[in-house]
């Protein structure tokens, strides 16, 4: 499944967020089931609308919703892109997610230390961004040598480094600039040939606002809240406010009294469940298209092929694919089932190229 990566400077609530999501999910009566594989890893599961029309359609009861991983990255320290140990983790663990949460601490409390002395979100926000365009650049650098060194004959070859060489270096102004690399507009074959190196400003990012209780009902009255909002605008990011605190507290609550005590704070529904629910910012940011499969939903990030769809189901099902039987949502539910929309000429018989477009149901035939 795609990963989120929690990340943020330290005492902002990152751990109180993430045990929230926890004890939400051992509760089970949350609309966001969550089960732990790991202390910091837990896989949440995204309630979907569209699952229980297709479980209508099929009679069947059990649908399946998609699921994304959520890992409670600690560690980070100022200077992390030119240090050892704890620093290296922590980036590489970033490395290996499809997106990023950072919590930005936006609530006031002099009892817990704030590890630069005050409330400052822009600052929080830039400290970690510094040192993930650090780790950035100096990729960049070293690849940018290599291909400069590059002494290959193949043209093809040859036109895919020049697109590589152009990527990166549109990507190294804007670094030094202090721009991320998902803000740069590149052309489809610059952004293909750059896929390779997975940087790190590249990867989507929420900004989760972290508030007080009391700043729920009206977030903007909070200026911190309104400094996360201009910097994740600023830097081409999503956001979303929560306060942790009292996420913790509803997890700890019977599903009847989370509504009263929402309703008590003003607010309709929690943080977490704007988070979350379906196809709220955590999947939206991704970058990624849902597809379906009978009554079991899936995401993969947008532009993989139906062999790679099909892999993410089972790596049997990308080795031995053959094709995909699909149709779009909104034609299968028309149709009303795969056989209707086959006999309307909704049904496409899709091969190995075909890029798997949200919203896709989709049956795979594939050799054993
Ligand atoms: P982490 O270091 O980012 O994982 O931060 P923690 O989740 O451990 O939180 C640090 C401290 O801040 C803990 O004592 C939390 O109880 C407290 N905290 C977290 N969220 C809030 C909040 O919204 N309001 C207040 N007042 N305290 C909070």
């Amino acid at each position: 499944s795609l990963r989120a990566g929690i990340v943020g400077l330290p005492n902002v609530g990152k751990s109180t967020l993430f045990n929230a999501i926890v004890e939400n999910g051992k509760a089970q009566a949350a609309n966001f089931p969550f089960c732990t594989i790991s202390p910091n890893v837990g896989v949440v599961a995204i309630p979907d609308p569209r699952l229980q029309v297709l479980s209508k359609l099929s009679k069947s009861q059990q649908t399946v919703p998609t699921s994304i991983e959520l890992v409670d990255i600690a560690g980070l320290v100022k200077g992390a892109s030119k240090g050892e140990g704890l620093g290296n983790q922590f980036l590489s663990n970033i490395r290996e997610v499809d997106s990023i949460l950072q919590v930005v601490r936006c609530f006031e409390d002099d009892d817990i230390v704030h590890v630069n002395g005050k409330v400052d979100p822009r600052s929080d926000i830039d400290v970690i961004n510094l040192e993930l365009i650090f780790s950035d650049l100096e990729q960049i650098e070293k690849r940018l040598d290599k291909l400069k060194k590059s002494k290959t004959k193949d043209t093809q070859v040859k036109v895919k480094e020049q697109a590589e060489k152009t990527g990166l270096e549109k990507i190294q102004e804007a670094l030094m600039d202090g721009r991320p690399a998902r803000s740069v507009d590149l052309a489809d074959h610059e952004k293909e040939a750059i896929q390779h190196l997975c940087l790190l400003t590249m990867k989507p990012v929420i900004y989760v606002a972290n508030v007080t209780e009391s700043d729920l009902a009206e977030p903007d009255s909070n200026p911190h809240v309104k400094e996360v909002a201009k910097a994740a605008s600023d830097l081409q990011s999503g956001m979303v406010t929560i306060s942790a605190q009292v996420e913790a507290e509803l997890a700890e609550l019977p599903l009847e009294e989370r509504v009263e005590y929402l309703k008590s704070l003003g607010v309709a529904e929690s943080g977490l469940g704007n988070l979350v629910q379906f196809p709220r910012p955590l999947t939206q940011t991704f970058n990624c298209v849902y597809f379906y499969q009978e009554t079991k939903a899936w995401t993969i990030l947008s532009g993989m092929t139906a062999p790679q769809a099909a892999g993410v189901i089972h790596s049997d099902f990308q080795k031995g694919f053959i094709r995909a039987e699909t149709v779009s949502y909104d034609d299968f539910v028309a149709a009303g089932s795969l056989g209707a929309a086959r006999e309307k000429g909704l049904l496409r018989l899709e091969g190995k190229d075909y890029v798997v477009q949200e919203g896709d149901v989709m049956l795979f035939r594939f050799n054993v």
